[in-house]
């Protein structure tokens, strides 16, 4: 800053100092013209005087001596050099040079115009003396014939008081020239360096540095020009300050948002869009600027954004992406109006997956329960009508039809009652997030094996029970844990034949606590396992039915492991029995 300042002062004193050297030339040349002028005057003056009697000498036959004389009197009085000249130009006499010695003078410029009738002078370098001179040359008439008396003197006294002159005035001017262009200096540094200063903080608040303290000069019209400037700076920063904190609020709002939001101007370019739009529509975070249509591939999409662009109205669909998974969308598209104009659109995406899975699971489950309800009660009514129709009078039929529409009672007792478990397990998986309490696993696993022991011994089916660890704890309902277990050994004992045995084995693996149930029952043909735990899935019909089964108990199962967040699986083989495992896992408090 210091060096932009300084840069400009060998300039100012060069400005001066030229300035200052025209003047003195100019001053100087008019000083010696006024001089010279004066002198050429008192030359003719001289020279009018001394004409009379020059004139008388030159009729004298002495002629030579009395000029000398009168020469070497004005030479004398008046240091004036007398030169005579003949018409041809020749020296006739000179008071300072022999005259034979000196060349013809008609070319002099003031003999020339002297010869010519007229009094003239002029300034030139004598060669013979060596010096500048001052000549004046009148004419004069002697016997009839025109002589010039040409008065001369040096100048060269002039010109030493001229040179002194010139050169003082040049120290003096040189002086003040240094003097002034370093008051100027000061005084333009006074004025430049708050301006300069001024231009640099100017220059950063502009590049964003909103934090920086303007210097304020104390006085001066840059005083007000600097303290607008640091209010302007300080406003901006209000300004800003506030504008980045409703920013972060609507980013923070825009980002927690769980629908999906998707902003896209008249040309269907990306405006703005939030993290869940980015996630349903598997778009990157830099998608911004790009167009909605070329990165999202979705027809029915693509032409509902078209339809709300082109009919610029509010309007409303469902729809299915398939991104990473299926998934089912509900869009709205909103027009974005500007103050005369339409921006674009805004488009709002709810991922309604699990409402519609909820639906569909409602619709399938009814029209399953209908179906399985439609078999008791149509035997049930077959029995009624047949007891109708009068075989209630024959005992032993009866009998007989009695004990048909019990067992089918029974039947749709434990359908409702397994309908009933599974509905509620269901409806907490979807809604409630479990808040279970710390139990010992064994607890319940042993609660289940008493309550089965009845129904295995009926068919003299053995139990064991292996409790490889008897501290381990889950984060669970005793009661579901237990019903889990029992539809587990439940299942092991209907589908086994008599004098068998079944082994249920406790143990931990992993940080999970495993639950095992093995027969050596009829087993599961492969194609049936993957789908052994959906509802109503049975791998023998007539044979589940014959045994009282509903279809029902692994569902129940699978629910009742999810709700502890863990699984339950199968490994069978035909004619060799079937282990289930249930996974939950520990509870690390
Ligand atoms: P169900 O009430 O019919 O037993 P489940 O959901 O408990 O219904 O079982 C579904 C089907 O899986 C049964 O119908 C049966 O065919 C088969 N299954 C279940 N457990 C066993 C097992 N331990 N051994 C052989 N098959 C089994």
């Amino acid at each position: 800053m210091k060096s932009d300042t300084l840069q400009y002062l060998p300039l100012l004193i060069f400005i001066l100092a030229a300035m200052l050297l025209g003047f003195i030339w100019y001053q100087s040349s008019s000083l010696e013209k006024v001089y010279l002028n004066r002198i050429k005057t008192e030359m003719l003056v001289r020279g009018k005087l001394l004409k009379p009697e020059i004139s008388k000498i030159m009729h004298r036959e002495d002629r030579l001596k009395a000029l000398n004389k009168v020469a070497s009197a004005v030479a004398e009085n008046i240091q004036t050099r007398i030169t005579i000249i003949a018409p041809d130009g020749s020296v006739t006499y000179d008071s300072s040079e022999a005259a034979h010695n000196m060349g013809n003078h008609l070319r002099r410029p003031e003999i020339f115009r002297a010869f010519k009738g007229k009094a003239s002078s002029s300034v030139r370098y004598s060669s013979t003396l060596s010096t500048r001179m001052i000549y004046s040359a009148i004419p004069m008439t002697i016997n009839g014939k025109t002589y010039v008396l040409r008065t001369a003197v040096s100048i060269r006294q002039i010109d030493h008081i001229l040179q002194q002159a010139r050169r003082d005035i040049l120290l003096f001017g040189l002086l003040v020239a240094l003097v002034t262009g370093c008051l100027s200096f000061y005084i333009v540094r006074g004025i430049i360096k708050p301006i300069e200063n001024l231009k640099f903080n100017a220059a950063r608040i502009s590049a964003g540095n909103l934090d920086i303290k303007l210097p304020i000069p104390e006085k001066g019209a840059i005083r007000d020009l600097a303290l607008s400037l640091s209010h302007m700076a300080e406003q901006l920063k209000n300004r800003i300050g506030q504008i980045s904190v409703e920013k972060k609020k609507r980013d923070a709002i825009f980002t927690s948002m769980s629908e999906g939001v998707v902003a896209l101007d008249m040309e269907g370019n990306i405006i703005d869009l939030n993290r869940a739009a980015a996630n349903l529509l598997d778009l990157p975070d830099n998608a911004v600027g790009l167009s909605f249509c070329g990165v999202v591939r979705n027809n029915e999409l693509q032409e509902f954004v078209e339809m709300v662009l082109n009919d610029k109205e509010t309007m409303e669909t469902e729809l299915v992406l398939f991104t990473i998974q299926e998934s089912f969308v509900r869009v709205r598209g909103t027009v974005m109006r500007g103050i005369d104009n339409i921006l674009g659109a805004v488009f709002v995406l709810s991922d309604i997956t699990k409402i519609k899975k909820l639906e569909n699971f409602r619709r399938d489950f009814i029209a399953d329960v209908s179906h399985e309800i439609k078999t008791p009660l149509t035997a049930i009514r077959g029995a009624v009508e047949t007891l109708e129709e009068g075989a209630i009078d024959e005992k032993e039929t009866a009998h007989k039809f009695m004990h048909i529409i019990t067992r089918h009672t029974d039947r749709l007792n434990s359908l409702v009652h397994d309908i009933l478990s599974l509905s509620s397990l269901e409806r907490k998986t979807h809604n409630e997030e479990q808040d279970f309490a710390t139990i010992k696993i064994s607890g319940p696993v042993s609660t289940a094996i008493e309550l089965c022991r009845e129904k295995a011994n009926s068919k003299r089916i053995k139990i064991d029970f292996e409790d490889k660890c008897p501290t381990c704890k889950v984060k669970g309902d005793c009661q579901l844990i237990e019903q889990a277990i029992i539809n587990l050994i439940d299942n092991a004992i209907k589908y086994s034949e008599d004098n068998t045995r079944i082994n249920v084995k406790l143990c931990s693996y992993r940080k999970k606590v495993i639950i095992k149930v093995k027969d050596n029952g009829c087993g599961i043909p492969p194609e049936h396992l993957s789908r052994l735990f959906e509802r109503f899935y049975r791998v023998d019909k007539a044979r589940s039915r014959k045994v009282g089964g509903t279809g029902l108990g692994l569902a129940i199962v699978k629910h009742i492991a999810q709700l502890h967040k863990g699984s339950v699986d199968v490994d069978s083989h035909v004619g060799e029995g079937s282990t289930f495992a249930i996974k939950i896992p520990h509870d690390q408090t």
